[in-house]
């Protein structure tokens, strides 16, 4: 799906929030203009109120001016400030005098509209079809004891034509401002999340053949850049993933191709002539051992499938690391007998472990079956268990062929045979080290290695104590650790 439906609300958002933002600033604009227009009328009302009464003077209830009509300035001013005029008395109401604009405006005010005045602000409006008035309402107190008011108004046309004006530019610029948003708010949408859209479109197209590919990173480490990083990341975790994948489905196939080529070569071998019963039960059984191998084989690899799909639960029990310890190395011995190889084992008594029992012995025999299948007669093989630093340890060692340095890191990874060509000898697929690995990892203890080619090697396996055991670190977890020696 296209952005289409994110990209329209984002620019009518952002289309609302600029409309809202400058009608508030017009309507602002407008009331700021205004109330400084009236303040500067008032003020100079005020001051043209304050002048005249200087020139007024009323006796018995006539009124007149005093001025020097030859002053033209004076003149000019009174002819101004009198134009719009009047006075009422403040006791009656009744009209003492107005002036000819005044009275071309219309009827003066009732009586109680003129005394209520008296009382009332200091500005009034007065609007009619011909003009709109503002009056300032002067309360003045002659000696004879009488009150009047007088009023003095200007034309408020400048006020309104410049409130007017502005109200028209407002009125143009804001469809204008509106149309700019909403452009500007898909320009902007539209760039925002083109990368967004670059993104979605690479990962739809991005197959299980071409994970190596990579989305483009813009550099300057904004979010959307962040973004491609992350997704870069998971392409090269995929990338991994599958690469491992591809690799195990390779090797189980060859793994299982050699015994199955071997079993088919034989039959075809024994099918060929006509043998003695002897001579077929030699065949068969050769078979069995070899079906034995496969099944084991099999075996190993659904444990690991199943161990990485998380399916595998262990326990967490008490086990007794030197009686398991004791057990399989006793087991192993015969075995080891067969092929010259003396087993021995030193073991400290009662050393407890967390963990599951029958996983632990998998993994021990594991060790021992690599000590032994790795060491010529006449060879060693030593079981060691104890105590170090709060942990518990065992020890497998042998006097064997060793592992060169080089290969000593990947011991532990899946279907790995150090030195294929020493090790055609001895069975084995590489799958041993890395399920002896997952059950100590399982088990929240360590793997370590030590080894040094032609003179034998030391696997160690760490693992938590019970939390009575004083200085058990249970819960620690490590990967393998590997050391060589050559
Ligand atoms: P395998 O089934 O081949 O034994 P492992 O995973 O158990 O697979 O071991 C991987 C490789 O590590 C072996 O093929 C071998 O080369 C090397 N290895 C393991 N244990 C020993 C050992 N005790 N001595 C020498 N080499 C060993």
């Amino acid at each position: 799906m296209r952005h289409f439906r994110l990209r329209t609300s984002l620019t009518l958002f952002y289309a609302a929030v600029s409309t809202l933002l400058l009608a508030t600033t017009g309507a602002l604009f407008y009331n700021l203009l205004a109330y400084q227009l009236d303040s500067d009328l008032q003020a100079e009302l005020s001051e043209r109120g304050a002048a005249l009464r200087g020139y007024l003077r009323i006796e018995g209830g006539m009124v007149s001016l005093a001025y020097d009509a030859a002053d033209p300035e004076e003149s000019f001013f009174i002819g101004n400030a009198t134009h719009y005029f009047q006075i009422y008395d403040a006791v009656t109401g009744s009209l003492i005098t107005r002036s000819e604009a005044m009275r071309a405006l219309g009827p003066q005010y009732a009586p109680d509209e003129a005394k209520g005045l008296v009382r009332g602000p200091d500005f009034t409006h007065l609007g009619t079809d011909q003009v709109e008035l503002l009056l300032h309402n002067d309360r003045i107190q002659t000696a004879d004891g009488r009150s009047y008011l007088v009023q003095v108004g200007a034309p408020l046309t400048h006020r309104n034509a410049a409130l007017r004006q502005l109200f028209n530019i407002i009125l143009l610029l804001l469809p204008a401002g509106i149309v700019l948003a909403v452009l500007s708010g898909y320009w902007m949408s539209g760039r925002v999340l083109r990368p967004l859209e670059e993104l979605g479109a690479a990962a739809r197209d991005m197959t299980i053949s071409d994970l190596h590919r990579r989305l483009p990173r813009t550099g300057n480490r904004d979010e959307l850049d962040r973004l491609a990083e992350i997704f870069n990341e998971m392409f090269g975790r995929l990338e991994a993933a599958v690469a491992q994948m591809k690799d195990f489905t390779a090797s189980i196939s060859h793994e299982l191709r050699t015994p199955l080529t071997a079993l088919r070569g034989e039959a075809e071998v024994a099918l060929a002539s006509a043998r003695s019963e002897g001579g077929y039960r030699r065949v068969l059984e050769s078979q069995l051992e070899e079906f034995g191998k496969l099944s084991h084989l099999i075996d190993r690899m659904l444990t690991i499938a199943r161990a990485e799909a998380g399916q595998i639960k262990l326990a967490r029990s008490v086990v007794n690391l030197s009686n398991l310890a004791r057990s399989l190395a006793e087991q192993m011995e015969i075995v080891a007998a067969s092929k010259g190889i003396t087993v021995t084992a030193e073991l400290d008594d009662d050393v407890a472990v967390i963990g599951d029992e029958g996983w632990l012995e998998r993994a021990i025999l594991n060790l021992l079956d690599n000590a032994i299948k790795f060491t010529p007669a006449g060879g060693r093989v030593d079981v060691r268990v104890h105590m170090q630093d709060g942990e518990a340890m065992l020890e497998v060692l042998d006097t064997g062929i060793g592992i060169e340095a080089e290969a000593l890191p990947h011991v532990f990874e899946r279907f790995y045979r150090a030195d294929p060509s020493r090790s055609k000898q001895v069975d084995g697929a590489g799958l041993g080290l890395s399920l002896v690995e997952w059950i100590v990892r399982e088990q929240n203890g360590r793997i370590q290695v030590q080894s040094r080619a032609g003179h034998g090697s030391n696997f160690r396996i760490l693992l938590p104590v019970p939390a009575e055991n004083p200085g058990g670190q249970a819960g620690k977890h490590h990967g393998p650790a590997v050391s060589g020696d050559n």
